[in-house]
Formats: C-alpha cells, sequence, structure tokens
C-alpha cells in the first residue's frame, strides 16, 4: 500500500462547524449533524480565511506541482500530516465546447469532465475526504448508502488507502457501478427497497457496529471535497469565473459545495465576482426545486427519473442547496427525462464527452434555461460533467439505438454510407 502525505502542510484551519438550521457554532469534534436539531440540523465547516490568505495566494497556488484537488489542502477539513490515498482524484479537464454552444444557444460554454475522475465520477472528491477522515479516526471501515457512484467510489477510495467497505444500494442501481463495487472489493448489499431505505439501514449499522459514516448528506466534511469542482474552475478559469454555473441537484451537495468555492475564492481576494449557480433536477425527483420556489420547507417525494444518481426523494442538504442558489442569485430548472437523453446524445456528438443520464442533465438544464430566457444568450456558462457515461450503458443505448449489422462481403456498406451523408450517391 502506498500513502502519500502532503509535504509542507502542517495546519488545520477549520475553525467551526455552523448549523445551517439554528446557526449554533460547534468545535470540530462533532462528528455529523447538530446535536441540537438532530438528524435535520445540516453542518457547515467554517475556516479561519485570514489565516489561510497568509499562507495561500494566487501566486502560491500556481506554483504547487499536484494536479489532484490536494493542492487546495488549507481548504479542506483534514489534519496535519493526515495520510492521504494515492488513488488521484480532481484536477480534471475543463473543455471548451464551441459547437455544443452554439447548439443550445449560449455564447460560451464549458464542460468540467469530471467523469474522469479515479472511479468515474465526482463523488471521488468526496470519498477521498471521507478514507482520510476514516484513518484519521483509526476506522478500519467505511460504509455508505448510495444510488451508485458514492458507492463505487467510497469502495475505490478505500481500496486505496488500506480500508474495507461496507455498501448499501437500493435495488435499482445501475449494474456497472455494481459491479465496480464489487471488483474494489466492497461487501455489497443490495436492499429490497429505496434508497431512502437504504440510507436508514445504514445509518443504524454505522451507529450498531461504530463504523466511519460517509453519508456525504450528513457528513460536513465529505462536503467540503465536492468543494473542490468549483476552486479548480475558478483557478482554471484564471479567476474570471463565466456568467453561470450549471449543477444537477440530488441531494443538494454538489451544488451547495461548488457555490462555497465561489464564496471562499472572492473571501481570499481571488476572484472580483461570482458566477450565478443553475441547479437543475429531473422532473420526477425535484423536491428541491419546488422548495426553492415556494419557500416552504421540503416536502418528500417519491422520486422517478432515468437518471439514477439525482433520483432522490427525500434529500437531507436542501436547505443548503437552496441558500446556495439564492446566494448566488441563481435559478433552478426541472428537465424531463427525455431531455436527458437528447442532452447526452447531444453532447457526446458535439463535444466528444460521454456523460451519464444525472451530467447530462446540467446540460439539458442549461438548454432549457436558455429557451426560457433565465439564461442569457450572450452569457458564458460552464456544466459539470458529474459521471461518466460508461457507468449506466443501458440508459445510453436507450439514447441512441443499435449499431448496423453487415455481412462481411460488405454488400449494405454502400447504402448505408448513402444514407448518413458520409459518400454521394453515384450516378447511375
Ligand atoms: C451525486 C451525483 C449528483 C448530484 O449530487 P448531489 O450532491 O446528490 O446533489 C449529480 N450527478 C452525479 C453523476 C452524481 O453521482
Amino acid at each position: 500500500m502506498v500513502l502519500s502525505t502532503c509535504g509542507s502542510f502542517d495546519v488545520n484551519f477549520v475553525q467551526d462547524l455552523h448549523c445551517v438550521f439554528c446557526d449554533s457554532l460547534y468545535p470540530a469534534r462533532v462528528l455529523s449533524t447538530c446535536p441540537r436539531c438532530g438528524i435535520t440540523g445540516i453542518l457547515d465547516v467554517e475556516y479561519n480565511y485570514a489565516a489561510i490568505a497568509r499562507s495561500l495566494t494566487r501566486r502560491t497556488l500556481a506554483e504547487r506541482p499536484e494536479r489532484s484537488h490536494w493542492r487546495y489542502r488549507e481548504l479542506l477539513p483534514i489534519g496535519e500530516g493526515s495520510a492521504l490515498p494515492a488513488l488521484s482524484v480532481g484536477w480534471t479537464p475543463l473543455t471548451l465546447a464551441p459547437s455544443l454552444a452554439r447548439h443550445i444557444g449560449l455564447r460560451m460554454l464549458f464542460l468540467k469532465d469530471d467523469g474522469r475522475n479515479a472511479t468515474g465520477s465526482l463523488k471521488d472528491r468526496a470519498s477521498a475526504i471521507g478514507v482520510v477522515k476514516a484513518r484519521e479516526k483509526r476506522h478500519k471501515i467505511i460504509a455508505c448508502a448510495s444510488t451508485g457512484n458514492a458507492a463505487s467510489s467510497c469502495a475505490g477510495m478505500a481500496a486505496s488507502m488500506g480500508l474495507r467497505s461496507v455498501i448499501f444500494l437500493p435495488e435499482r442501481a445501475p449494474e456497472p457501478k455494481v459491479t465496480q463495487l464489487l471488483i474494489f472489493g466492497a461487501t455489497v448489499l443490495r436492499v429490497r427497497g429505496s434508497y431512502e431505505q437504504a440510507f436508514q439501514l445504514c445509518q443504524q449499522a454505522c451507529e450498531r457496529w461504530g463504523w466511519y459514516n460517509r453519508n456525504s448528506a450528513i457528513n460536513p466534511y465529505l462536503v467540503e471535497g465536492k468543494k473542490t469542482v468549483g476552486l479548480e474552475i475558478g483557478e482554471q478559469l484564471e479567476w474570471q469565473p463565466t456568467d453561470w454555473v450549471a449543477v444537477s441537484v440530488g441531494d443538494g451537495c454538489t451544488i451547495a459545495g461548488v457555490w462555497k468555492a465561489f464564496r471562499e475564492m472572492k473571501a481570499l481576494g481571488w476572484m472580483a465576482r461570482t458566477p450565478r449557480m443553475l441547479g437543475v433536477q429531473a422532473e420526477g425527483a425535484a423536491p428541491i426545486t419546488t422548495a426553492f420556489r415556494t419557500g416552504a420547507p421540503l416536502e418528500p417525494i417519491e422520486p422517478h427519473t432515468i437518471a439514477d444518481s439525482i433520483a432522490v426523494g427525500v434529500p437531507r442538504n436542501w436547505k443548503k442547496a437552496v441558500l446556495a442558489i439564492q446566494e448566488s442569485d441563481g435559478a433552478m430548472v426541472n428537465v424531463s427525462d427525455d431531455e436527458i437523453l437528447d442532452a447526452m446524445r447531444y453532447t457526446g456528438r458535439l463535444s466528444g464527452i460521454f456523460a451519464e443520464p444525472a451530467a447530462a442533465t446540467a446540460v439539458a438544464g442549461l438548454r432549457r434555461a436558455v429557451a426560457e430566457g433565465t439564461v442569457g444568450r450572450r452569457a458564458s456558462a460552464v456544466a459539470v460533467i458529474t459521471g461518466n457515461g460508461l457507468k449506466d450503458v443501458r440508459s445510453a443505448s436507450a439514447a441512441v439505438g443499435t449499431p448496423f449489422d453487415i455481412s462481411p462481403d460488405g454488400a449494405e456498406l454502400q447504402n448505408i454510407l448513402q444514407a448518413k451523408d458520409l459518400i454521394m450517391a453515384e450516378a447511375s
């Protein structure tokens, strides 16, 4: 097992934990939710930004060799000299997509390809923090309930760190994600029921057997890992953010993390203005959009969408997500499953990036927001591609159909190539 440590990192800049519901402050020892509010009391990690600004500047950052999210270690809640997983996380490409921009009617569009993370999704950013915290607390087992990506990243990071993993999955998790888990040596428990039921079972098992709980919605440290995708977007855009950043929303941790990153970059004086957040949900799983629009507390729903990674009926982190969108002067839109499948197709064809349904959701949302006038045609945007399309090939196949089956003598070749406009029809 190879472990690397951050050479010069010997200070932890975490100041306290702040409850987003009742505003209580706690020392950084408290593990999951606010003791006063219970399970709904989501905590947020606060840092000593004045101290961070003294050691971390745009210039010192530019000189850092790490091509991973550990380049932002001062802004992460990890202890001094903590062991880090050897598996690389973050510093994924930010790619300009001009044809796709034209197609959806935007002046400028970038794709942040987080499907390129070690296990193929943005969740690696959170799981990497999870295994570091588990090790700091001397746990040997880490557990997680997930619709798929959090699980596969948890299992992969655990394998990289020499920890064992126990995973609770809902029944409908896509097969490729389940296979990833088994390859990474996780103990995989497929719960005959919903994500919510898998989540409850995982909570109980962690309490009973004392395992480290990676469930990111209620673990305040994990969402800090998701924040790094926003920090990278800021740095890769050379501190000139786009007008909008579009993120698909399930539990709400990712969009809250991305917004926190921009808030921090502004607080540290690295960035003069912040982008507006566009939160995108699937029509059949949109309780956060409803809470955002009505201003009422979240009403749980029964989720129905092909985008399994955002099929969350009881999002734990809805409050942080709603606050992020409000503070950024952002917006929320819902898209149908057909719009999601369509976005998988045109994103692949016009950019070469293969997005899983929940990732293509961000692109579909941008397209709809432009069509509805929420996002202006002169605007620039980043769409965060949160997971790789190979993780759910069945949905992808539904979007694109099948290849042409031809005989080895090539008899059908000419007709097919003509039909596809790849060659000119021959004069007969
Ligand atoms: C988890 C996930 C999301 C949504 O993140 P939340 O923190 O649950 O809002 C979006 N896309 C993919 C691919 C994911 O795995």
